[in-house]
C-alpha cells in the first residue's frame, strides 16, 4: 500500500546540480548565491529588499527586533498557527495577545484584532493560514490608525496573491517572513527570508542577522566594523540559497498543481473545507478538512496509509502560554476549528491517480 503524508518536498536533478556547483565553489556561505536568492525573491514578490536567513523563526525574531519590539510591548497574532508566530515576541520580552480566527478561512479576524489593541501594542503578526492571505487592507488600516507595525507570517504563502499584489510585496505591511522548511512550498532544507520596502528596516535586518555588526562609511574599506546592537548568527548558507534559487524557478508550476489538487478535493470529497475569498489567489500550502470526529478519523486514515497531520493545536493552550494566564475557552473559533481539522496530502508530486486513490480511501471511511 502506498503511503501518503500531508506534504513533501520536490527535488529535481537541476536542484541537485545547483547545490553541487556551490559545493565546488569558493563560497559556502556569505557568497553570491545568497544575494541571487534574495534578488529572485524581490523580483517575484515586488519587494525592494530581501534578507535570507536560516529559518522563518529567525526571520520573525529579527523582524521583531527591527520593529523595536521589546519588554513591556504587546504583539497580536493568531492562536491558529505554528508556535513561532507567537514565540518571536517572547524572544524580545514582549507579551503575546491572541486574536481569534474567522471560521471560514481560519485566518485572524481583523475585528478581533481591534478588541485586543492597547496602548502597549507594538505589532500585529497576521498568519496567512494554509496559504490564503489575511485581509491585509483591513489589517493595514487598523495598524495605521494605531501606529503599529505589521509583520506578515507568510510561512505558508510564498506564491500567493492578495488583490493586486504578491504576498511578500509588503504593500500592506512593514515586513513579510517566508519559510523554506521542506514541508513548505519551496525549500532550502532549513531557511527563511524577510522582505521589506524600507531601507532602514533592511539595514537593521541585515545587522541583526549577523551579530549586530555594521561596516559602513569609512569602515567599508578596511578591517573596522562596529557592533551597535545585540545580533545573532542567523545567516543562510550559499548551499541552501543555491537550492532556493533553483526551487524558485518552479514556484509557478508548484502553485498551479497545488491549486488543481485543492480543486479536485473540493469537487470530489464532499467534506467541509476552508473557503477562498475573492481577494485571494492562493498558492495553497495545506488542505485542511473538517470532520465530525477528528480523533477517530485520524487513526482510521492512518490504517489506510494516509499519514495526515493536525494544523494546529491552538498556541494559547500550550503549557507555556497557559502559564501566562491563557486557557481553553479563550478563543472559541480557533478551538472549535482545532477539534475538527485534519490536513490532507497536498504536494505537487501527487498524480491524478494518487488523488483518486486518496479520495477513495477516505470515502470508505465516511
Ligand atoms: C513553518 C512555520 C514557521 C516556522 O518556520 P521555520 O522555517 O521552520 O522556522 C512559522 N510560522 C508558520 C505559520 C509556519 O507554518
Amino acid at each position: 500500500m502506498k503511503i501518503y503524508g500531508y506534504g513533501k518536498q520536490n527535488i529535481t536533478e537541476d536542484d541537485i546540480q545547483s547545490v553541487l556547483e556551490v559545493l565546488k565553489s569558493p563560497y559556502l556561505t556569505c557568497g553570491p548565491k545568497v544575494k541571487e536568492f534574495e534578488q529572485a525573491i524581490c523580483e517575484y514578490t515586488g519587494a525592494k529588499y530581501c534578507v535570507a536567513v536560516n529559518s522563518a523563526t529567525s526571520g520573525l525574531h529579527i523582524a521583531m527586533l527591527a520593529a523595536g519590539v521589546g519588554g513591556g510591548d504587546e504583539v497580536i497574532t493568531s492562536p491558529m498557527t505554528f508556535l513561532a508566530s507567537a514565540n518571536c515576541a517572547r524572544y524580545c520580552g514582549a507579551d503575546v495577545k491572541f486574536a481569534d480566527i474567522e471560521k471560514d478561512t481560519a485566518n485572524i479576524d481583523p475585528n478581533e484584532i481591534k478588541k485586543h489593541i492597547s496602548n502597549k501594542t507594538k505589532a500585529i503578526v497576521p498568519v496567512h493560514f494554509a496559504g490564503q492571505s489575511c485581509d491585509m487592507e483591513k489589517i493595514s488600516e487598523i495598524a495605521k490608525e494605531n501606529n503599529l507595525f505589521v509583520i506578515e507570517d507568510a510561512a505558508h504563502a510564498i506564491g500567493s496573491d492578495y488583490k493586486d499584489v504578491k504576498v511578500g510585496s509588503c504593500k500592506y505591511s512593514d515586513m513579510t517572513v517566508f519559510s523554506f522548511h521542506p514541508v513548505k512550498t519551496i525549500t532550502t532544507a532549513e531557511g527563511g527570508a524577510v522582505t521589506t520596502n524600507s531601507k532602514e528596516l533592511y539595514n537593521k535586518l541585515c545587522a541583526f542577522r549577523s551579530h549586530g555588526m555594521y561596516k559602513d562609511g569609512d569602515m567599508a574599506n578596511d578591517w573596522h566594523y562596529e557592533m551597535r546592537e545585540l545580533g545573532y548568527n542567523y545567516r543562510m548558507t550559499d548551499v541552501q540559497a543555491a537550492l532556493g534559487v533553483s526551487q524558485m524557478k518552479r514556484l509557478e508550476e508548484f502553485k498551479k498543481r497545488r491549486r488543481e489538487i485543492v480543486d479536485y478535493y473540493n469537487k470530489n470529497l464532499g467534506l467541509s473545507h476552508l473557503i477562498e475569498k475573492d481577494f485571494s489567489n492562493a498558492c495553497f500550502h495545506l488542505y485542511p478538512v473538517l470532520v465530525e470526529n477528528r480523533e477517530k478519523f485520524y487513526f482510521a486514515v492512518r490504517k489506510k496509509g494516509l499519514n495526515l497531520q493536525v494544523h494546529y493545536i491552538p498556541v494559547h493552550t500550550q503549557p507555556y502560554y497557559k502559564a501566562q494566564s491563557y486557557k481553553w475557552g479563550d478563543f472559541p473559533n480557533a478551538e472549535e476549528y482545532y477539534k475538527h481539522c485534519i490536513s490532507l496530502p497536498l504536494y505537487p508530486e501527487l498524480t491524478d491517480e494518487d488523488l483518486k486513490e486518496i479520495v477513495q480511501r477516505i470515502k470508505e471511511l465516511l
